[in-house]
C-alpha cells in the first residue's frame, strides 16, 4: 500500500499552512478518463528518508445541504480512504469545538491510525492547552506550530514509523 498521509480537519485549523511546509513537490492528479483535474491538493514529502504522499483536503462541515460544502466533504471522505494514516487537526486558539467532535466520530469510523495535530501552538502556553484535544478520544495529541515549524519534527518521526 502507497504511503499516504491525509491532513483533515474543520476549516481554518491550519491544514493548508502545514501542507506547503511539509512538501517539496506538488502534483495535479489528472483523471485519465475525463483528462480532468481532481480539485484535491497532493504533494510529495520526505522525511529521515521515507518518502509519502501527503493529502491536503478542504473543511468538513456535518449537517449542511449546501452543495459545496457537500462536494468538500466527499473529497474528504475519499482522501481518508485513500489514507494510510490520517492527521487530524484542531487550532489550540480555538480549542475543542462542537465540529472537531463531530468529524472525530467520522474517523474514529475508520479505522485508521490517526494522529491529533494541534496547530498554533506557538508559544508554550498554547503548547499546553493542546490537552484538552486527547477529549477527542482519537490518541496522541502533537502540538505543533505550522507557522514556525516547531513540533514538526517529533509529529513526522510518528508518522513514518508507519511506512
Ligand atoms: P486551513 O483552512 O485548515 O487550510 O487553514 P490555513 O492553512 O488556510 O490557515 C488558516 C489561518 O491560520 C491562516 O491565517 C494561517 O496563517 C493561520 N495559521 C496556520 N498555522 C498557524 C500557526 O501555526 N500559528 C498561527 N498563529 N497561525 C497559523
Ligand atoms: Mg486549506
Amino acid at each position: 500500500m502507497a504511503n499516504i498521509v491525509a491532513i483533515v480537519g474543520r476549516p481554518n485549523v491550519g491544514k493548508s499552512t502545514f501542507f506547503n511546509r511539509m512538501v517539496e513537490r506538488r502534483q495535479a492528479i489528472m483523471d485519465n478518463e475525463s483528462g480532468v483535474t481532481r480539485d484535491r491538493h497532493y504533494g510529495y514529502a520526505e522525511w529521515v528518508g521515507k518518502h509519502f504522499t501527503v493529502i491536503d483536503t478542504g473543511g468538513y462541515v456535518t449537517g449542511s445541504e449546501d452543495v459545496f460544502e457537500g462536494a468538500i466533504r466527499e473529497q474528504v471522505e475519499e482522501a481518508m480512504n485513500e489514507a494510510s494514516v490520517i492527521l487530524f487537526m484542531a487550532d489550540c486558539h480555538d480549542g475543542l469545538t462542537d465540529l472537531d467532535k463531530d468529524f472525530a466520530k467520522v474517523v474514529r469510523g475508520l479505522k485508521k491510525p490517526v494522529m491529533v495535530v494541534a496547530n498554533k501552538a506557538d508559544t508554550a502556553e498554547w503548547s499546553y492547552n493542546s490537552a484538552e484535544f486527547y477529549g477527542l478520544g482519537l490518541g496522541d495529541v502533537f502540538p505543533i506550530s505550522s507557522a514556525s515549524g516547531s513540533g514538526t519534527g517529533e509529529l513526522l518521526d510518528e508518522v513514518v514509523k508507519h511506512f
